[in-house]
């Protein structure tokens, strides 16, 4: 543990578990680093305090019903968390401020959630520093960056039939007119409306992180330093700092431990593991194919199926009865898993993901190949870059239809084009390794970082 700096930082993630997850592993690194910690958190997903005893934690009154939130419409999810929050959070920021300026140790700047755009105001009307944490990928936020650019090609906020879905759009290669990050949503205009929000206040910001790490994606870091006049810095992957892996530990959910003995149970590099994150959502219809597709692939498999996440059912009813009992053993579901654990377990061969960016990220670091079914925004970008940019992973171009899934997974586990894709995993994992040690891209950014903030007058 370094020496404390005697500057505070004020820390304010997005309540969903991937914008979480980023913020609070960021939140040990500065800690770490010497700096004091206060996280603004809501009523709404709010994190036990008890379980981070080095932080100090405020909590604002969202007064969100559940009604009020319908995950799967992230754009509508994305403006009210803009616009609910804005005053308490200004009342509790502009008290925090006040509170510093009569201690021994000032407040360094606010770090917020890039998406939390309405936070720039508040801290300049403070006259407070902000920096922003993007925890999507910086490949990703370029093709937001070109929002302006596509929409006055006709691309946005939803391609007109002059387009064919498969032709590339030659303003953010390798992006094709179906991986632009607007298809499947539900409403295209807000999308645009919270992207171009989030990219002009990140603009104005005293600087912003990203989760990746320079060897994964220097050609988009370096066009975004091309275009943003603020530092930048990639400090990635976050979780691997801290040897233990810090990833389940800021779960909303209780993992279910049962995953990793029952791994223990299978072959080397021979499970598939099954997840779609924490927001996405599947038609019943969907989940028959995906079983189908699972079970003949011959490949055991552990399934992460959360409750309410297939339309119309609880949790599995939607599966034919003794689905999983007639595997014998094969298969194994469960609601939420340890992720990281079971990412870095030896039996897993591959991962089936919706490519949202921490799952990315933790496959990456653990060399796992995935097979990519993107289901909105940023995800369509990430799994172009999996399968063809780094060429660690296979895209279900189909969605989910369980031929093509059984044959993926084949592909992948056991053909040649898959040995070629589990060779580049490894080696990207190396570099994974490799950034975050002394010299290392990751560890220069990092202290960079820790230097501009030390910098910043507030
Ligand atoms: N996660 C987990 N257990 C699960 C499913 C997901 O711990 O069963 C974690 C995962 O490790 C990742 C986060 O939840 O850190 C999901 O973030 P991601 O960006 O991949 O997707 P999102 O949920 O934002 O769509």
């Amino acid at each position: 543990m370094e020496k404390r700096v005697g500057r505070r930082l004020v820390l304010f993630p997005l309540p969903v578990q991937g914008h979480i997850n980023p913020m609070l592993e960021l939140a040990h690194l500065l800690y770490s680093k010497g700096f004091s910690i206060t996280i603004i958190q809501s009523d709404f997903n709010s994190l036990n305090p008890s379980k981070y005893p080095n932080f100090t934690f405020h909590s604002l009154f969202y007064g969100f019903s559940l009604a009020d939130l319908k995950v799967e419409d992230f754009p509508s999810l994305a403006i009210l968390f803009n616009n609910r929050i804005k005053n308490p959070f200004k009342e509790c920021l502009a008290k925090l401020v006040r509170d510093a300026s009569e201690s021994e140790e000032p407040i360094a700047c606010l770090i917020s959630d890039a998406l939390y755009y309405f936070t720039q105001s508040v801290a300049n009307s403070l006259q407070l520093p902000r920096i922003a944490l993007r925890t999507g990928g910086s490949s990703s936020t370029l093709a937001y960056v070109a929002f302006p650019s596509l929409k006055e090609k006709g691309y946005l906020p939803t391609p007109g039939s002059q387009f064919d879905v498969e032709e590339a759009v030659a303003e953010v290669p390798p992006l094709r007119v179906k991986d632009l990050p607007l298809i499947n949503t539900k409403h295209p205009d807000k999308f645009y409306e919270v992207i171009c929000n989030l990219v002009n206040e990140t603009m104005v910001s005293s600087g912003v992180i990203f989760n990746t790490f320079e060897e994964l994606e220097s050609l988009a870091l370096a066009k975004l330093r091309q275009q943003f006049s603020i530092p930048i810095f990639s400090i990635g992957p976050f979780h691997k700092y801290f040897p233990s892996g810090s990833g389940s530990s800021n779960s909303l959910v209780t993992p279910d431990e049962t995953c990793i003995p029952w791994l223990d149970k299978q072959e080397p590099k021979s499970v598939v593991y099954v997840s779609f994150g924490s927001l996405a959502a599947l038609a019943e219809i969907e989940m028959l194919e995906i079983a189908w597709g699972l079970a003949n692939s011959n490949h055991p498999f552990l399934w992460v199926v959360r409750p309410g996440m297939i339309g119309g059912s609880e949790w599995l009813e939607g599966l034919p009865s003794g689905f999983v009992e007639n595997l014998g053993g094969r298969g194994h579901i469960v609601k939420w898993a340890p992720q990281p654990q079971v990412l870095a377990h030896p039996a897993v061969g591959a991962f089936w993901t919706h490519c949202g960016w921490n799952s990315t990220v933790e496959s990456i670091c653990e060399g796992v190949p995935m097979i990519c079914m993107p289901r909105f925004t940023d995800q369509l970008v990430n799994a172009r870059y999996v399968s063809h940019v780094w060429k660690i992973g296979l895209q279900l171009e189909k969605g989910s239809e369980r031929g093509e899934i059984e044959r993926t997974i084949r592909k992948l586990l056991e053909e040649n084009e898959g040995k070629e894709i589990r060779e580049r995993s490894s080696s990207l994992k190396e570099k994974a390794k490799l950034c975050l040690k002394q010299g290392g891209s990751s560890y220069h950014s990092l202290e960079a970082l820790v230097a501009h903030i030390l910098s910043l007058e507030s």
